[in-house]
């Protein structure tokens, strides 16, 4: 179609709003194409163009700075819009301020291709392709997006309709995890956060007909993250580390800026846990870590976070100096051996297993491993 064929098939479409301004709207086989244009403002001229507005949202870049969760809004950048789509991608962007700053994630060799991730790394591939699909109008088939489809069809029956369930019963999950949170930011305590899990449960393991939803199956380990959360600010500490860990253990993909958040997130309910006095009913069970393992659990994560945080975004970032100040204070009482030590790494890993165990997590699953 020319642009002038365009602009004759607008007009006959356009519905005027009066002193709205106006819209049109374009079905499509993939669903509806919705262009509307406000009377006032700068999008008289920048949208009136499918092509241009269409090109607008499928190069945005949302602006997020680190350990923020929520984007500030979106940008348009010429050379970070330049860059690729992957779901195992070897860079991260982010905003330092008002600066877009990309940085790798691992190696990359002379001639590959830098690429970085359109949506959240974190998600499951049925989520990540519908999103890229709906947000950027394309199928994602990546090396790491077909090994994970090829996992589920070797986890059900193989047809398209046992995809389909998973699909529904991952949209269920989450609005689940929404009205939670809703719930909970609305009065943290009539959330009954035992009940809700089980319900999530059950709600989850109808996907699999003979057995359960795996624990590694989003959303389930970030509705167990978020469950933690809200355990332990209802002043359930041992229940909110342990569905904590559950969700970040189980959780497949522990690369850059979302692992950072992961481990952030965990340190803050793990604060509750550390101070638990030695008279507590937690340590009659002798299964969990004793208060010297705690300390050396909650100095190792800081530890482990510290380093990430420098590795992921730079040691000249505010978020990563955060953390580092953080931890420098934690550790000014601390006894030898300290962090980064042969022995304390030793303890730690001795402690990180117990505590693992102890949470009903592989101790396998979960690496930390101190540089
Ligand atoms: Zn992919």
């Amino acid at each position: 179609m020319t642009q002038d064929e365009l602009r004759i098939q607008k007009n006959e479409r356009k519905v005027d709003m009066g002193q709205g301004g106006w819209y049109v709207e374009w079905p499509t086989p993939k669903g509806l194409i919705r262009q509307e244009v406000p009377r006032y403002g700068i999008h008289d001229r920048t949208m009136a163009y499918p092509q241009v507005a269409m090109a607008l949202l499928t190069n945005r870049i949302s602006i997020n700075q680190p350990g923020q969760s929520v984007a500030l809004g979106t940008a348009l950048d010429v050379v970070g819009s330049v860059m690729n789509h992957s779901c195992n991608p070897n860079v991260c962007l982010f905003f330092e301020g008002k600066e877009l700053r990309v940085r790798s994630l691992r190696t990359i060799e002379p001639g590959e291709e830098i690429m970085h991730c359109y949506t959240d790394v974190q998600c499951d591939v049925l989520l990540r392709q519908r999103r890229l699909e709906e947000d950027y109008f394309f199928v994602c088939s990546c090396q790491r997006c077909c090994q994970e489809l090829e996992t589920h069809r070797l986890r059900t029956s193989d047809d398209n309709d046992s995809l389909e369930e998973i699909r529904k019963k991952q949209d269920e999950l989450f609005t689940l995890m929404n009205n939670v949170v809703v719930e909970a930011s609305a009065s943290l305590g009539s959330v009954d956060v035992g009940s809700q899990l089980t319900a999530a449960r059950s709600l989850a393991d109808a996907a699999f007909q003979e057995g359960q939803w795996p624990d590694d199956l989003e959303p389930m380990p970030s509705l167990l993250k978020t469950l933690g959360r809200i355990w332990q600010a209802q002043g359930q500490p041992l229940e909110g580390i342990k569905s904590s860990l559950r969700g970040s253990g189980n959780a497949t993909y522990r690369l850059g800026p979302r692992w950072c958040d992961d481990l952030f997130e965990l340190i803050q309910v793990f604060t509750r846990v550390v101070v638990l006095q030695t008279d507590s009913p937690a340590f009659e069970d002798m299964t969990f870590p004793r208060s010297a393992e705690l300390w050396d659990l909650f100095h190792g994560y800081l530890h482990e976070l510290c380093l990430l945080a420098e590795s992921v975004y730079g040691l000249d970032t505010c978020y990563a100096r955060a953390i580092r100040s953080w931890h420098d204070n934690t550790l000014e009482f601390a006894e030898d051996p300290l962090p980064g030590t042969p022995e304390f790494q030793r303890r730690f890993r001795a402690s990180h297993a117990k505590l693992l165990t102890w949470a009903g997590v592989d101790s396998g699953r979960w690496i930390v491993d101190q540089g």
